[in-house]
């Protein structure tokens, strides 16, 4: 089903779940971009006054065949079956980061997806933010000599009440650590792999909440990256890069970039726009978009952890 650029009407489009990304980003966006109609939602609680609501993605797929492409916005245990019925129903599927639960099951939907001329666009968000082209284009012919990534928040400001995201396949730490992934393995010039990794797991939890991964690139340079949730006060989402040129500091998940210590880049948060520009380009051109190596590099991490019993974590947001 290819939109063709002769015919530039807005895609008809239905979001699933509407939790905190949906709101917070995806709603907004979809309303600044003109390339999508919003023409539907499907959450297990949540309404919107404005539009048909459907219980989940199997009732919308059946009562709205006038939607073209379905954004998926729930958490990753799961979201095989929704994109796997909208792909089956002909529609293009959006996904949210991580992409899926693991790694063989999102090839599964890409080949899915070709069979039905559909596209799928596996989203990494944090690629889209302002400065990570530049830091990519600045970094292109450099040989890189160390990178260290640091990725500490606070998990009781951005996941209250999460559960998912403690369970076999929500990530842990992982969650945010997937995105300065997607951001070294875009600005990179070549592959990185895992070496080693240890993982802080809370005693009463299953997913880590604090990991050190150590990578490398093809070329031998160490890539040292510090995962943690238990950050109080200022938040890092850094990555710097040392090469034969100047050094690259990207800050702020990738909004900010320094070069050689100076700030060249600043910019507001339009990485849904861009996420959502892009999946209509996609759609137009008929194409999909889906590159798993972030998602590979944290099925390594696993593979290769030693795992670490930590302090219980207790959620303030929940009971008990
Ligand atoms: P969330 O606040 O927990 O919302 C997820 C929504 O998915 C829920 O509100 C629910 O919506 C629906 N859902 C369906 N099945 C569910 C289940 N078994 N358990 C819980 N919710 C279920 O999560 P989120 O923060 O929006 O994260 C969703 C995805 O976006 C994740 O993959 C996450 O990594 C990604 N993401 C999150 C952020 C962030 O800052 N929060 C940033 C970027 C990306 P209904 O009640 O409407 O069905």
């Amino acid at each position: 089903m290819t939109h063709s650029s002769a015919s530039r009407q807005p895609v008809a489009l239905g979001l699933v779940g509407l939790g905190t990304i949906a709101r917070n980003q995806h709603l907004p966006s979809l309303a600044a971009v003109p390339a999508f109609r919003l023409a539907a939602i499907a959450s297990r609680n949540a309404t919107l006054d404005t539009l048909p609501g459907y219980p989940d993605i199997d009732a919308l797929l059946a009562g709205e065949p006038g939607i073209a492409a379905v954004s998926l916005c729930t958490p990753p245990q799961g979201r095989f079956e929704q994109a796997a019925s909208a792909i089956r129903a002909g529609r293009h599927v959006m996904l949210e980061k991580p992409p899926g639960a693991s790694v063989s099951e999102v090839e599964a939907l890409a080949a899915m997806a070709r069979a039905q001329g559909v596209t799928l666009f596996a989203t990494w968000h944090s690629r889209a933010a302002a400065a990570v082209e530049e830091a990519r284009r600045l970094l292109a012919n450099r040989k890189i000599s160390r990178v260290e990534i640091t990725w500490k928040e606070d998990v009781r400001h951005w996941h209250p009440g999460q559960e998912w995201i403690w369970q076999p396949g929500g990530l842990g730490v992982f969650d945010p650590g997937i995105n300065a992934l997607s951001v070294v393995t875009r600005i990179l010039p070549s592959a990185l792999h895992p070496v080693s990794a240890v993982l802080d797991v809370p005693e009463n939890r299953q997913a880590p909440i604090a990991a050190r991964l150590s990578m490398v690139t093809a070329e031998g340079a160490p890539v040292e990256a510090e995962f943690d949730w238990r950050q109080t006060g200022p938040q890092t989402w850094d990555i710097r890069v040392e090469s034969d040129g100047p050094e690259i500091l990207l800050r702020m998940g990738g909004a900010e970039l320094h070069v050689a210590g100076e700030k060249i880049i600043a910019a507001a948060d339009e990485e849904y726009r861009r996420l959502y520009a892009r999946f209509a380009e996609l759609i137009a051109t008929g194409t999909s978009d889906v590159d798993l190596s972030p998602l590979q590099l944290v099925a390594d991490a696993f593979l290769l952890a030693e795992r670490r019993t930590v302090a219980p974590f207790h959620d303030p947001a929940l009971p008990g």
